[in-house]
């Protein structure tokens, strides 16, 4: 797929951030919002997303990170803690040549355990009621 040079309104996340399409919400202000990865890497992946419209790192102003990244921080201390991980990995990819298949903004929060292998990228699609459960461990520790 080639790479978007503007930002297009329906990508999937500008549809959940418009309530479009349903999410398993963990997070949300009036900065950014968090939910559950629906192919997850590992137990407890969660995407954190800016509400403003950016492609990737290189399309966010300048003057929008700040807020954004605490909302990062603040979801990455709690899917850490309510998933009781050892690690957590944060991932975030900057075009289709780097593995970015949706193009708003996002940083992958994905708990990591010694021993527990990371899986596929985009690969299989999880239970609704795996993710339903993972949302609420990690909303409780937020
Ligand atoms: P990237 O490849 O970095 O652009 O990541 C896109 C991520 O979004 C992948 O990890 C997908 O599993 C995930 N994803 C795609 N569609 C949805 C959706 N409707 N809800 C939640 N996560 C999604």
């Amino acid at each position: 797929m080639p790479d978007k040079h503007t930002y297009r309104a329906d990508n999937i996340f500008a549809k959940i951030l418009r309530g479009e399409i349903p999410c398993h919400k963990v997070y949300e202000d009036e900065h950014a919002l968090a939910f559950m990865d629906i192919m997850p890497q590992a137990e407890g992946h969660t995407l954190v997303i800016p509400k403003q419209n950016a492609m990737n790192l290189f399309d966010m102003p300048e003057d929008r990170w700040g807020p954004y990244m605490q909302c990062v921080q603040k979801v990455a201390r709690a899917v850490k803690a309510g998933m009781n991980s050892e690690g957590l990995l944060i991932q975030q990819f900057n075009g289709s040549a780097a593995g970015q298949t949706v193009f708003h903004l996002h940083f992958h929060l994905i708990p990591r355990w010694e021993g527990v292998p990371l899986r596929r990228h985009t690969g299989e699609m999880e239970k609704p009621a795996v993710l339903a459960a993972n949302a609420e461990r990690i909303r409780a520790a937020l």
